[in-house]
């Protein structure tokens, strides 16, 4: 799922609908994570949703930091 590219910490997971965004929120970044890959956002509703999407709007899109490129499989 990646990690900030910033601090490399875990992220918050945003859903807007089946969209799964990772954010840090102290450096205001965000990424895709992947499309419904939890079931989470079937739990959530569309003012939700929404209020996700204006707080991703006024975050920078980054790579995430993978450490899946780090540790190859
Ligand atoms: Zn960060």
């Amino acid at each position: 799922m990646g990690l900030c590219p910033r601090c490399r910490k875990p992220p918050e997971i945003l859903n807007v609908e089946r969209n799964h965004y990772g954010v840090c929120h102290k450096h205001k970044v965000a990424w895709l994570v992947g499309i419904n890959l939890f079931s989470s956002w079937q739990q959530e509703d569309e003012i939700k949703w929404r209020l996700n999407a204006e707080l991703l709007d006024n975050y920078r899109r980054v790579e995430p930091y993978s450490y899946l490129s780090r540790f190859p499989t």
